[in-house]
């Protein structure tokens, strides 16, 4: 899989998942064509979508008009909590919509309600995976204790753990525990969830002649945890994508990192 000058990292099984994607929750549509079609066109190669979200479809008909090749595109989405022993159909209904053979990445939207459902539908996203329906399998929302229930169970890690994350809720214990499991730490709401104009942030975005949302995402790339901003503005679906002409230096992280403390 060619991802051009993307970052990326590992997932089991060959798998190299771009550590930056593109959101689309609340984003349907018109305005959901439009923005991933404005995503592929700034330079994303990795895009985040899920049954609830309500937009494969738009999602799908903006990649068959990229003219990108399938290969050189990563393609996430999820499983939503009510689908609980329907995974099978669920799973083929988001590959209809999408209008491809196979996702690279199929999440588990949020655990289950019922607890004694975890284990089961954690099988199922693995026997889709042995049929090749997606090519990796994780989870969402789940806290550590419940991966290593999976782990336990299955001997299988989930590839991915996408949980809320920025760095005002920076947590480095909780990031050691998914390395340590060898679970790829994807962050969502890297934006609601921080602020903008807190000073750490703009003195670092003045340095590099940046703002402090590319801070805010650069930070993430260079933790190895995948982002995936959300937008509908073309020029800030162009900007988040333009992170990789500056880089952090290790005491600017280490500041950033302490923004989860304060
Ligand atoms: P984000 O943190 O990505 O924030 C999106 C908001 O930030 C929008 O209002 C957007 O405005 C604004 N914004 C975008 N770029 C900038 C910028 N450069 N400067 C200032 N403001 C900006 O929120 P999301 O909750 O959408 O999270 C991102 C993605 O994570 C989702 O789209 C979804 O794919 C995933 N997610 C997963 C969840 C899960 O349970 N697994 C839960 C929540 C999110 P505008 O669009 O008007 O430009």
């Amino acid at each position: 899989m060619d991802h051009g000058d993307q970052p990326t990292v590992a997932l089991p099984g060959e798998v190299r998942m771009p550590l930056l994607g593109f959101g689309t929750w609340q984003v349907t549509g018109q305005a959901g064509y439009d923005a991933v079609l404005n995503a592929l066109d700034a330079g994303y190669r990795h895009i985040d979508t899920a049954t609830m979200y309500g937009n494969e479809e738009e999602v799908g008909r903006a990649v068959a008009e990229s003219g990108l090749r399938r290969e050189d595109l990563f393609i996430t989405t999820k499983l939503p909590p009510d689908r609980v022993g329907r995974e099978r159909e669920t799973i083929e209904a988001s590959l209809r919509a999408l209008g491809v053979d196979r996702v690279d990445l199929w999440l588990v939207h949020w655990p289950p309600s019922n607890r004694a459902d975890t284990i089961p539908v954690w099988r199922e996203m693995l026997a889709a995976r042995d049929e090749g329906l997606t090519r990796a399998v994780g989870v969402s929302n789940f806290s550590t204790a419940l991966i290593d229930e999976l782990i336990q169970a299955t001997e299988e890690s989930p590839a991915v753990n996408q949980i809320r994350w920025s760095p005002s809720l920076y947590d480095r214990q909780r990031h050691r525990e998914h390395r340590d499991r060898g679970v790829v730490l994807e962050g969502y709401s890297p934006f609601k969830t921080s602020d903008l104009a807190h000073p750490v942030l703009a003195r670092i975005a003045a340095a590099h002649g940046v703002s402090p949302a590319q801070v805010v995402l650069r930070w993430h790339v260079d933790h190895e945890i995948v982002v995936i901003p959300k937008s509908v503005t073309p020029e800030r679906i162009r900007v988040n994508a333009d992170i990789f002409q500056f880089s952090l230096t290790a005491e600017e992280m280490r500041d950033i990192d302490a923004l989860g403390s304060a």
